[in-house]
């Protein structure tokens, strides 16, 4: 069978997915309203927001599972209606929010479909390097063989993750990937991502724990009501009056006393950060 070239990959700094003005109504109703953004290779972009802000559905417009009506949508620097399937499958890989593979597949079999798209290609040579090496960096070696339906759902999760690492696709579009996932493995799979832009990927991560984006993201994009209403460093996004006002909640900055980093605080009762239900 014929061979298959595989892409370039991208400098860091180069567009990886760009947004433009998109829009997207459904039944008359608008639910991205002139979206715009950016994610370069080497960089980690969390996009944070209240529920049904429209996160979920900006994700689903840059992997071409939702149409937009205006706006136009990139993939390293390629319109994203120029992408056959199999192409797109080696530039970027998806964690969707649902991901729940419930089918009676092995962790291994799960980990290896991150490895389809590359089939063909003289790329396929990493096939075994690439499951092994996600199977090891994710903690699941020895769930391998196990069949998805009897595993937790965290470790569920860490399997759709292990995919898109087994996939090395270069840009991760990850929706909620730390949802089901305790601490530490909240903070494994977002230093494997911080990792992977270290080497030049770019992420677009959903996230909800907004500290979490603090400690991790380069960029937070803050989407409320269809639209970005603020784009910048953790710094510049993550402020008490724009995130009391956007979530409908007051919360409080504060710094990590070492590091620095923020912390979000959700304010509880008479404005204390700590719970005053204890008498
Ligand atoms: P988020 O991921 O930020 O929680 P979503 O992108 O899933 O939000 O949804 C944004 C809004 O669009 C929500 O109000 C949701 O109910 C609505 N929505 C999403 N998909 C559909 C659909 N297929 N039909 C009707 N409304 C939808
Ligand atoms: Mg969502």
């Amino acid at each position: 069978m014929a061979r298959t070239a595989v892409p370039a990959s991208l400098s860091p700094g180069d567009p990886a997915v760009e947004v433009r003005d998109v829009s997207v109504a459904i039944d008359g109703k608008t639910i991205l309203d002139g979206v715009s953004l950016t994610a370069h290779a080497g960089e980690v972009v969390a996009l944070i927001g209240p529920n049904g802000a429209g996160k979920s559905t900006l994700l689903s417009v840059v992997t071409g599972d939702q149409e937009h009506g205006t706006g136009r949508v990139t993939i390293a620097g390629r319109d994203l209606a120029e992408w056959s399937l199999r192409e797109l499958g080696r530039r970027r890989a998806v964690l969707l929010q649902e991901h729940g593979v419930f089918f009676p597949f092995t962790v291994r079999e799960v980990v290896e479909m991150g490895r389809a798209p590359w089939q063909n290609t003289p790329r396929d040579t990493d096939d075994d390097d690439a499951v092994l090496e996600a199977l090891h960096s994710t903690g699941l070696r020895r769930f391998a063989p196990r069949q998805l339906p009897s595993l937790s759902g965290g470790e569920r999760a860490r399997a759709g993750f292990a995919r898109i690492l087994a996939q090395r696709a270069g840009i991760v579009l990850l929706d909620e990937p730390t949802a089901a996932l305790d601490l530490r493995h909240q903070e494994d799979l977002l230093r494997l991502v911080r990792a992977g832009a270290r080497r030049g990927d770019a992420a677009v991560v959903v996230l909800h724990d907004l500290s979490l984006a603090a400690a991790y993201a380069d960029r937070i994009a803050l989407v409320a009501e269809g639209r970005i209403v603020a784009d910048g460093t953790p710094e510049e996004v993550l402020t008490a009056p724009l995130l009391s006002v956007v979530y409908d909640h007051p919360v409080e900055i504060v710094r990590h006393p070492v590091t620095g980093t923020i912390i979000v605080v959700p304010l509880r009762h008479d404005g204390a950060a700590t719970d005053s239900e204890t008498p």
